[in-house]
């Protein structure tokens, strides 16, 4: 496997230079992430690939068209959902394991499985120790050291180890006594929730500043639903999609129908607020956006909506947090007081 570089503004700048200029942030960053693998050697791609309306479902189309007009001669895996072609499904799964039997496919997909959540349960844990911790800075030296490294080892019982001697290095940081804090949900596009270089690491921001931060979306959370519990779904993203059914019926792309329900999700469990995050020029988020208010309103919850782009400028960035995380403790103590 030849992992891409870490995203940064080179990725975004190669993909941006050879992308459509209206066409949504992820895309950009995968064509600048694509490019950038087949430097290193990549000769085979996977994505996943979407029947819903919205840019998704063109991604394998319009990015296979710009690698050949650039002259590079890859393979392009598309992991589609299920129902668009079990044969297909199969297949593909069968090439990217290097499996050819069913049961190997089983325990290669297990692993892969496995894996996925144990890297995403660390994420959250980092989250939750560096809203509690005296020293901030050691939670994301801890976390630096682990993401380094995960890229030097190779095979699944290294990282399996790393993973754990991590667990255990956040266990022993040292966290603050009777500490209460500011609870946010991460809501909005699944890309841009989970890509830290495309979201200018929220969740680490927001930990700097106390905050326990938690993720409406994971791959662990979209494999659950769409693979893991496929045809039936996830309890959790299914009772989601009943919280958003008074605000929307129709599924509208991408996880528009999801972000309205994850945001009602977190105020039954008593967060403080939320925050969506959507790239521009996303369809489905920018009608959850304006459907957001009136859930906000109606159940008087903070919400608020960062918009991200080539653009997007880390202080101005910084300073919105600052001042939601604010208003948020304000509110706190009024009803405390109250
Ligand atoms: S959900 Fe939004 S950002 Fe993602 S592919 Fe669709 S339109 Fe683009």
């Amino acid at each position: 496997m030849i992992p891409p570089p870490v995203c940064s503004r080179k990725t975004l700048e190669i993909g941006s230079k050879h992308s459509p200029e209206m066409m949504c942030l992820p895309f950009k960053v995968f064509i600048g992430n694509y490019i950038e693998s087949i430097e290193k050697g990549a000769d085979t791609i996977i994505i996943t690939g979407s029947c819903g309306p919205c840019r998704f479902g063109l991604y394998s189309l319009i990015q296979e068209d710009i690698l050949q007009d650039l002259g590079y001669d890859v393979d392009l895996i598309v992991i589609d959902s299920i129902k668009e072609g079990y044969k297909e499904f199969i297949s593909n799964l069968k090439k990217i394991t290097k499996t050819n039997t069913l049961p190997q496919l089983y325990k290669s997909s297990r692993l892969a499985l496995d894996l996925i959540k144990r890297a995403d349960d660390l994420t959250q844990k980092s989250n939750y120790t560096r809203a509690y911790a005296v020293d901030k800075n050691h939670v994301n030296q801890i976390m630096d050291n682990y993401l380094k490294t995960s890229v030097q080892i190779h095979g699944a019982s290294e990282l399996i180890n790393l993973i754990n001697k991590t667990k255990e290095e956040l266990s022993n940081v040292k966290l603050l006594e009777n500490y209460n804090p500011i609870k946010i949900g991460i809501i909005g596009e699944i890309y841009t929730i989970i890509e830290p270089f495309v979201n200018l690491d929220v969740e680490r921001k927001l930990g700097q500043l106390g905050v326990l931060v938690d993720k409406s979306l994971t791959p662990t959370k979209w494999l659950e639903h769409h693979v893991i519990n496929y045809p039936f779904g996830s309890e959790d993203e299914n009772n989601k999609f009943k919280l958003a059914k008074p605000y929307l019926h129709t599924p509208i792309g991408g996880h528009g129908r999801e972000t309205l329900g994850s945001a009602i999700h977190y105020k039954n469990l008593g967060y403080d607020g939320v925050i969506q995050i959507l790239p521009l020029n996303c369809m489905p988020e920018i009608v959850a956006k304006s459907i957001l208010k009136n859930v906000s309103k109606d159940l008087d919850f903070p919400i608020m909506t960062l918009v991200v782009d080539e653009m997007t400028g880390e202080a101005g960035f910084v300073t919105r947090l600052e001042a939601f995380v604010d208003l948020l403790s304000k509110r706190r103590e009024k009803h405390l007081i109250g």
